[in-house]
């Protein structure tokens, strides 16, 4: 009744063949540039005026951009594959995404919902089991790949764009709708945010597709417990290199310093009071076999349960860091670049979620609070929302995984698009009860 008059199985048509062309189109963290144009065109499609370029974003706020020439590179390659130029052009340098609103005719609340349109860089499995290898939208791009599903949550937002549009005269308040770049890494919601953007949201939805192991279409969570924080940190070491045989004393040795930081971090004592984590991902050092390595380059991430506890993991990797470099004589850089806090969310919207799911075509089992069990760069978003007086929660759209997150036989069951896209629309029209 509330989708009256809408061809839902034409728009799942379209939902689905939007997917498909993100998917083959995969663009990782600030490089959206093609993709950000594209959901621009569709949004225009429906007369919503779209915001997008340097004005939706702090520059400062940007964390983990990639180097200017990874920039330039996908930028120039967007240009090649886009239609729409003029747009891809105002976000040179970065500045993906695009934030849109949707006036009801009735007035009522601000809602905000959120979902994110950037890329693993993972390379694609190339095998006809794989679905998007067998049927024709593999990823065109080397190294690319839309492993976590977001290529599906782009189109879930385009979903619940045309919805909502279609049933305008019945939109208390408004709603507003954001595509945030760059959420792998935890790095594009402090620079949306930081503009004040979402302070205003009485209420604020974020989801994510998969992420919950033996579940399947039709099954949806209201809320999520157990979001980790998280702090991502690139770190080089610099020291001097030498000869080893001829003057290994005038040497310094940054891969020294690295391996001994490795070993450290890995031994920070964890915390009583929750879950304490420190991985280091990759570490690269040395020329050479005679040469004493002049520098060293790792990444690495800590998370805790809480806030406090990432923030306890992140100063003793820091001063890890710090110290194994002094002990080698080298110098170390650490660069801040990205991380997400931990979230709570509200139980009295939850209620009201898990009361407006069961009205949702489609969705045949709610459950009410699901382990995220990961971090999320939306509580970011959420956090500002809370702080300024409005409710946030964050939803599951399971589905069967044949294949794990951010592994390159990734897949997504599609049905759930369509159904996300109702429940988005459907949380928008009745969150307040008239
Ligand atoms: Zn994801």
């Amino acid at each position: 009744m509330r989708f009256d008059g809408i061809d839902m199985a034409a728009l799942e048509r379209d939902l689905i063949a939007l997917r498909r062309e993100f998917h083959r189109y995969p663009e990782s963290g600030w490089t959206e540039f093609r993709t950000t144009a594209r959901i621009i065109t569709e949004l225009e499609k429906l007369g919503l005026s779209v915001r997008f370029g340097p004005s939706i974003h702090v520059r400062e706020k940007m964390h983990g951009l990639p180097s200017d020439e990874v920039l330039e590179e996908c930028w120039q390659r967007a240009m090649r594959e886009t239609d729409r130029p003029e747009l891809v052009e105002a976000m040179r340098g970065g500045y993906t995404g695009c934030i849109t609103e949707i006036e009801g005719a009735l007035p009522g609340p601000t809602v905000g919902i959120r979902v994110d349109i950037d890329c693993n860089d993972v390379e694609e499995a190339d095998d006809p089991k794989h679905i998007p290898a067998a049927e024709g939208f593999r990823s065109t791009h080397k190294n690319c790949m839309h492993a976590c599903g977001h290529d599906a949550h782009t189109a879930i937002g385009i979903g619940t764009a045309r919805l909502l549009c279609a049933c305008r005269e019945k939109l208390r308040g408004k709603v507003i709708l954001v595509f945030q770049p760059g959420e792998e890494g935890l790095r594009g919601a402090a620079s949306l945010t930081a503009t004040g953007a979402f302070s205003g949201c009485d209420y604020f939805f974020g989801g994510h597709v998969g992420l919950l192991r033996d579940k399947r279409v039709g099954m949806v969570a209201a809320s999520g417990h157990g979001f980790l924080s998280s702090t991502k940190l690139d770190v080089t070491f610099r020291g001097v290199p030498s000869h080893a045989g001829a003057s290994p004393e005038l040497g310094k040795n940054a891969l020294a310093a690295a391996a001994t930081a490795v070993l450290n971090l890995l031994a920070i004592p964890r915390h009583s009071a929750g879950a304490s984590r420190v991985n280091i991902g990759t570490l690269q050092a040395g020329t050479g076999r005679n040469v004493i390595p002049g520098e060293a380059a790792m990444t690495l991430e800590t998370r805790g349960g809480s806030r406090e506890i990432n923030e306890y993991m992140e100063a003793a990797a820091r001063r890890v860091l710090q110290a194994a470099a002094e002990m080698y004589d080298c110098g170390c850089e650490i660069r801040f670049m990205g991380s997400a806090g931990d979230i709570v969310c509200d139980k009295p919207l939850v209620a009201r979620v898990i009361e407006l799911l069961g009205t949702v075509d489609g969705v045949d089992e709610v459950l009410p609070d699901v382990d995220f069990g990961g971090g999320e760069d939306v509580t970011t978003m959420m956090r500002d929302v809370q702080e300024h007086g409005g409710q946030v929660t964050e939803l599951v759209f399971c589905m069967a995984l044949k294949a794990p997150h951010h592994n390159n036989y990734f897949d997504v069951d599609e049905r759930v698009i369509g159904l996300a896209a109702r429940v988005f629309a459907t949380l928008a029209l009745e969150v307040e009860k008239p």
